[in-house]
């Protein structure tokens, strides 16, 4: 059962407080954490958007946010009216004055004071400026921002710059859930408590890493946005990128925000530049029940990808040779994210030509069923003959850590609480973030220079045939997603 350390008493303002994440993962996740004891009875969450609420409008509207998002069985009636006594709000323009007097009042200077930036990127400079210039922000002030940072290099340093006026690196958090979620944070355990995987993680031993981030769903709802950014810049470029450097980062010499995120930058700068012939871009056509991605973007020439799948080399010592293989996709058979780890071929096989051999692979999965597994071969028990078989060694923590892993708090709970403890381990330093953009920027620029058009896939597939290409012409296939 885990252990629930509660963080110091704070004042938590989050700006886009009636917004869509607010509702969905913010302000249940908030619950959730006081529930289990880690919010003390001291601390405040004040709503502020643009929205004329009150206090007790916006406990209505977070009341109904927890009935909807979190699962009954976690919800107590009692609970949730405590938890609501904490919440505040305020009106507050985040281009204009209203607003800022009060929340100033509001502010208390001998807590934790955090700034959450739920809102529109174009916003993230007016709320700095504002926090700033109605005094209200202190040295000791955190911020946090949510992605995207920016749309290409230039725009990411525009809004390091912007941020760097009012606030240090130490008081920005660069929000990153993928980073928050539990087996992720398995991964570096697994990789750093253990004597038995380092020695084999390097390209002697590794054939390769597959790394799937797929989804089932389309873009309808929010087609507009996504129409502008594509999988590269939505999922690749931040997600995918942050779990190739926990993967791919030699050891921190501590697990210290900044050791880590040295480690991590290491690994982005190391990343070869892509080739057009390492990357496959693909669009989702429509299905009997499902309309095409063009028709969900309301943009019918769109060349924006759905889908792709790339192949990336970090040349440095310990991985030249072991190639990459990222892929992202809306619309695709399952929604599953893993990352598999192939290890090579045993140098000889004692047991001749024997068809049950696999290669061992470490699976990381991210969704569903959180857990990681380690596939071995063994003998086919019984009488049959020396025949082999795989077996699974099963390292499921979410039963480890109580039933049905109910306990496991969702990635925006935990980034949170660190917010408030004032760890920055599981959020991306700038520099990372700029050097992710140097490395994604000219592979987008080579599309837009040739007018490159994705491939259509059938909805519900595993993406376009070239995809699978990609792996073949290097003797390899991809994982099934399911
Ligand atoms: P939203 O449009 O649902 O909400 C926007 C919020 O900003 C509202 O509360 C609105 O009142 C407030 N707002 C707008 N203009 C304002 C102004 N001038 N002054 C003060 N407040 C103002 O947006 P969202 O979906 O909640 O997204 C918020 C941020 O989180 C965005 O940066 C988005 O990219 C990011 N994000 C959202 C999701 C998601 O699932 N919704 C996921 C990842 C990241």
């Amino acid at each position: 059962v885990s252990r629930v350390i509660p963080v110091e008493t704070f004042d938590l303002v989050i700006f886009g407080g009636t917004g869509d994440l607010a509702r969905r993962k913010i302000l249940p996740g908030l619950y959730r954490r006081y529930v289990a004891g880690q919010i003390p009875e001291g601390s405040r969450i004040i709503g502020a958007a643009r929205a004329e609420l009150d206090d007790a409008g916006f406990r209505a509207f977070v009341a109904e946010a927890i009935e909807e998002f979190v699962p009954a069985k976690a919800r107590d009636a009692e609970a949730v009216a405590r938890f609501l006594e904490h919440l505040h709000y305020v009106s507050v323009d985040a281009k204009g004055t209203t607003g800022w007097k009060e929340l100033g009042k509001l502010i208390r200077k001998d807590v934790v004071q955090a700034f959450y930036f739920s809102v529109a990127p174009s916003l993230f400079g007016d709320l700095a400026e504002r926090l700033h210039g109605n005094k209200i922000a202190t040295p000791d002030s955190r911020i946090v921002v949510e992605k995207p940072f920016g749309r290409d290099l230039e725009s990411a340093r525009a809004l390091n710059a912007t941020l760097a006026e009012h606030f240090a690196e130490s008081q920005i958090y660069r929000i990153d859930h993928y980073l928050g979620k539990e087996t992720v944070q398995n991964l570096m355990a697994v990789r750093f408590a253990n004597i038995l995987f380092e020695p084999l993680w390097n390209a002697r031993h590794v054939d390769h890493v597959q790394i799937t981030v797929a989804e089932t769903v389309g873009v309808g709802g929010r087609g507009a946005y996504y129409d502008r950014s594509g999988a590269m810049r939505d999922m690749v470029q931040n997600h995918m990128m942050q779990l190739l450097c926990l993967i791919a980062m030699e050891a921190p010499y501590q697990f210290d925000p900044d050791a880590v995120r040295d480690e991590k930058l290491k690994v982005i700068r190391a990343l070869e530049p892509v080739t057009p012939e390492d990357i496959v871009r693909g669009q989702y056509r429509a299905s009997k029940d499902t309309a095409s991605y063009p028709a969900d973007a309301e943009n019918p020439n769109s060349t924006t990808e759905s889908f792709i799948a790339l192949k990336v080399e970090v040349a440095n010592w310990r991985w030249k040779g072991t190639p990459f293989y990222l892929r992202t996709g809306k619309r695709l058979r399952a929604r599953a994210s893993e990352i598999a780890i192939v290890f090579k071929e045993v140098p000889h096989s004692i047991f001749g030509d024997e068809e049950g051999w696999r290669e061992n692979v470490l699976s990381i999965r991210l969704q569903p069923n959180e857990g990681m597994t380690l596939s071995v071969m063994i003998k086919e028990p019984g009488p049959g003959g020396m025949r082999l078989t795989e077996v699974p060694l099963d390292m499921s923590f979410a039963e480890a850590l109580g039933e049905d892993g109910a306990d496991i708090p969702d990635a925006y709970e935990r980034l949170i609480m660190d917010v408030i403890r004032g760890n920055q381990t599981l959020f991306m330093r700038g520099d990372e973030v700029e050097a992710a953009w140097a490395w994604t920027d000219p592979i987008i620029a080579g599309w837009e220079a040739k007018g490159d058009k994705p491939k259509g896939y059938d909805a519900f597939s595993s993406g376009p045939e070239d995809a699978l290409m990609l792996l073949h012409r290097d003797a390899r296939r991809w994982r099934e997603i399911a």
